[in-house]
């Protein structure tokens, strides 16, 4: 799809990563012509550790996606290390499923995408958006890509990740003062690939044994490989000084015998995540932004693609209710993402900004550890698994603790 000759869509997607191939196939579903664009020719990589947490199970079900699920590994829960110990924390069910999973990104993201397209959505690849003029009325009519193609439409969903060129473009401002993270994976083959149980190392060390605010992962794919990764907690304040090739080499030489890896680590990828709604400028009259472009990251785990997921259902439905065709979406998508992850993401930042200071981490590493009833809760914090529905005592410390962290935030996330 190139020259000059103008595309037409009602609803324009950029990117289709998990966010913007699940607010394609919501879209469409929703009955409203799709077009969903990317960069890039699909299957396409993606730096991720790409486990899949109970809450992007129960989405990717929602989807229609449960036979994908069933070719891949099931996880019962978290094997979380450090201090000196070792805990088997199974995720705790309740409203969300009991289990996780992991696939890589490249088959991932395609099966996604198909998913989209099945659904309804066109799909364009290759066409990499450079330019974005809304009209003076703040509205998006047209967008132009690098090959010089015009595509017209009534309203956009910006889906296209961490950068998001095409949100700058719009005025997105990313605020790195609050807590970010910078990780790397590689693929490695194991001997246990096909281990039912995840697991993150808690205590990371760089190549001084100094602690790192930060921590590794081995997540088995089932396919005689694992997922290996490090990914540290950042800010302005507090850059992350770390090689992370390195640190993933080093990872890789401490984790070796217990997973019996062999071989080089392969495809060593890094990126960086905005994490918990810390970018403002996320909507206009007739755009939003999803996704890890509206920062929509965890900032406790770094996970996202269940976020994405959410995200981009939740703008394909908000497109469906009618809002921006004639009114001003911008005025109900920030206060929809608020709503919904305002609070989680105040609290979760808050304690994450505690950790990037080693001191803190020293202290409160072995003593979490410690104890298996902390860190099953910290599972279920970290891992976003306390729905509205839930009313326990952990459920309503933790919203409490977050309406109270949201009041206290001199910029809340999504805010300006
Ligand atoms: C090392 C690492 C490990 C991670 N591990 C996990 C994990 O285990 N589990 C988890 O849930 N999350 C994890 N995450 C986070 C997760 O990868 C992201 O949250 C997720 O990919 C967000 O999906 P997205 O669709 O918003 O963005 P992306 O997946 O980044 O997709 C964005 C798409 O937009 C396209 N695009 C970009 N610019 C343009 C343009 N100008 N024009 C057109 N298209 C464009 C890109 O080509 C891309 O395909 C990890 C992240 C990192 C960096």
């Amino acid at each position: 799809m190139t020259g000059m000759s103008p595309l037409q869509t009602d609803v324009l997607v950029i990117g289709a990563g998990p966010t913007g191939a699940s607010a394609g196939a919501w879209a469409a579903r929703a009955g409203l012509d799709t077009l969903v664009i990317d960069a890039q020719e699909f299957p396409r990589d993606k730096a991720c550790g790409d486990g899949l947490t109970p809450r992007a199970i129960a989405e990717m079900t929602r989807l229609g996606m449960a036979d994908f699920l069933r070719g891949r590994p099931s996880n019962w829960g978290l094997r979380a290390a450090g201090f000196g110990r070792t805990w088997h924390l199974p995720w705790p069910g309740g409203t969300m499923p009991a289990h996780g999973s992991a696939a890589p990104r490249v088959e991932l993201d395609a099966a996604i995408l198909e998913v989209a397209r099945q659904s309804g959505a066109r799909f364009a690849p290759g066409l990499k958006v450079a330019q974005i003029k809304p009209d003076a009325d703040g509205r998006i009519r047209e967008v132009t890509t690098a090959d010089g193609t015009v595509i017209r439409c009534r309203r956009v969903i910006v889906a296209d990740g961490a950068r998001s060129p095409s949100g700058r473009l719009l005025g997105r401002t990313w605020h790195r003062d609050t807590v970010y993270g910078v990780a790397a994976r590689a693929y490695v083959t194991s001997q246990r690939s096909a281990d039912p149980w995840i697991s993150s190392h808690l205590e990371l060390r760089g190549s001084e044994g100094e602690i790192l605010s930060g921590y590794g992962w081995v997540f088995p794919l089932g396919d005689g490989t694992v997922n290996l990764g490090v990914g540290t907690l950042a800010t302005d304040r507090r850059p992350a000084d770390v090689n992370l090739r390195r640190l993933i080499e080093q990872y890789y030489a401490g984790q070796a015998e217990e997973w019996q890896l062999s071989g080089a680590p392969q495809r060593v990828r890094s990126a960086l995540l905005p994490m918990g709604g810390a970018v403002s400028g996320v909507a206009g009259p007739n755009w939003v932004l999803a996704g890890d472009a509206a920062g929509c990251v965890n900032p406790l785990n770094g996970e996202g693609i269940d976020y994405g997921l959410e995200t981009g259902r939740l703008a394909a439905q908000l497109f469906a209710a009618g809002g921006a065709v004639t009114g001003d979406v911008a005025a109900e998508w920030v206060p929809l993402l608020t709503t919904r992850y305002g609070a989680a993401f105040s609290a979760a930042r808050r304690l994450a900004a505690l950790l990037t200071a080693p001191e803190f981490l020293l202290r409160a590493g072995p003593v979490g550890m410690r104890s298996r009833s902390l860190m099953t809760v910290a599972l279920r914090v970290m891992g976003n698994l306390v729905t509205p529905e839930d009313t326990d005592a952990v459920a309503r410390l933790w919203r409490g603790l977050g309406r109270t962290s949201l009041r206290l935030d001199e910029r809340p996330p999504f805010a300006a």
